[in-house]
């Protein structure tokens, strides 16, 4: 698909599925060859087709990128190994001494990097609950602010923040503002379009879709940011192989489809939980009384596929459940196409300080759902043998 000045831009669907791709120059093939080439000939000394290295670009990688560019509306896609090489790109544009600010329920390998390494190298950083818009104005005007960097759901509370004022409240501090979009994936919000700078993605969860591949990548419309990361992607080198490439191309041509599954199964599945007088507390977007509905309503097409909720007893019960699903598989990550269940005190959220835990409003009772685009019955009849075993 070219990028036509003159024609309409096309819908997300046709994007997933053309953004950036043409079929293979030398075969006509439809998807892009793996091409497992570290080097390329050259005619003369400098005289090539656009490739010289694989670290610095490859065709598959190419591709991807471009696919992923165009389904966040952005200029330029910067791939890399993992979410958090991604992440570490973008911290690595900063310097000694700066200052960012970060959520206060970022994922945790997020926190850990900027804690325990790059502090270490001279970063600072104070973290806020971004969606407490004034908590965030104060936190950039206490102190000159190079990035605020947030999600928004949050893992596993599913806290919704504003993006479109939290990006200009940074802009007018002059941080540059980047929002991890990985729970939300670009069908379902598309963060450039409300003011963010730049898009982190850990392509491992819904881009990859398939719990087969681990990967990043960085969208952007900045061109001078684009040219940054990318000169950090060459010269850090933390690039994606061919293969997990091209595996996390052929997932996102299906994000549509799997989204909506995912959306509709987590439906049903929530009005099943809200229904069960055992289960305390359920946390989704797309409930009305989920403190972030109205502005998850505005930025988000649908809630998404993540699901926490509150058993009304302890650890012990709550690890009974855990460990009584057929179905829904007692592991970490998400996004995937089959359903998956975690204990976040345990796994997920386990380094974090129990008193810390329960600052941010979630206690031993509480499971994380990824639900998977299974036959909602069937999900439902695992939760129900669950919460029964929990109970027994
Ligand atoms: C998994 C995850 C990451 C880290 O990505 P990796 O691919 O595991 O390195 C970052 N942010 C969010 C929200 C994630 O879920």
């Amino acid at each position: 698909m070219t990028t036509d000045p003159n024609l309409p831009t096309p819908g997300f669907s046709t994007r997933a599925i053309h953004g950036g791709q043409r079929p293979d120059p030398s075969t006509g093939a439809v998807m892009p060859p793996v091409y497992l080439n570290s080097t390329y000939a050259q005619e003369a000394p400098g005289i090539h087709k656009g490739y010289e290295y694989s670290r610095t670009a490859n065709p598959t990688r190419d591709a991807m990128q471009a696919n992923l560019a165009s389904m966040e509306g952005g200029t330029d896609c910067i791939a890399f190994a993992s979410g958090l090489a991604a992440t570490h790109a973008v911290l690595g544009m900063l310097s000694a001494g700066d200052r960012i600010v970060l959520g206060h329920d970022v994922y945790g390998g997020t926190y850990r990097l900027v804690d325990k390494v790059m502090k270490r190298w001279g970063l600072r950083f104070r973290t806020v609950d971004t969606t407490d818009l004034d908590a965030l104005r104060a936190a950039l005007t206490e102190e000159e602010t190079k990035l605020v960097w947030f999600e928004s759901p949050t893992n596993p509370l599913l806290h919704v923040t504003d993006i479109a004022a939290a990006c200009q409240i940074a802009r007018e501090a002059r941080a540059l503002s980047v929002v991890d979009n990985t729970f939300a994936t670009p069908y379902l919000q598309q963060p450039l379009d409300l003011g963010a700078d730049l898009v982190v993605h850990s392509t491992t969860k819904y881009l990859g879709g398939h719990s087969d591949v681990v990967g990043g990548a960085v969208v952007t419309r900045h061109p001078a940011l684009a040219g940054e990361l990318k000169f950090i992607q060459n010269s850090a080198g933390a690039v994606p192989g061919p293969l997990d490439s091209f595996l996390v191309l052929r997932g996102a041509k299906t994000l549509v489809v799997r989204m909506e599954r995912h959306c509709d199964n987590a439906e049903g599945i929530v009005d099943w939980l809200t229904s069960q007088p055992r289960i305390a507390k359920v946390f989704y977007p797309g409930l009305a009384e989920h403190p972030g509905h109205e502005v998850a309503s505005r930025q988000m097409a649908r809630y998404g596929g993540m699901v926490s909720f509150e058993l009304d007893a302890d650890l012990a019960a709550a690890h009974r459940f855990a460990s009584a699903t057929r179905l829904f598989t007692l592991a970490e990550s998400l996004g995937g196409v089959e359903s998956l269940l975690d204990h976040p005190a345990t796994m997920t959220h386990a380094s974090v300080p129990q008193e810390e835990r329960e600052k941010s409003g979630f206690r031993d009772g509480l499971l994380r759902l990824s639900v998977g685009i299974e036959d909602l019955s069937d999900l439902v009849a695992d939760l129900q043998r669950a919460l029964d075993a929990a109970f027994a």
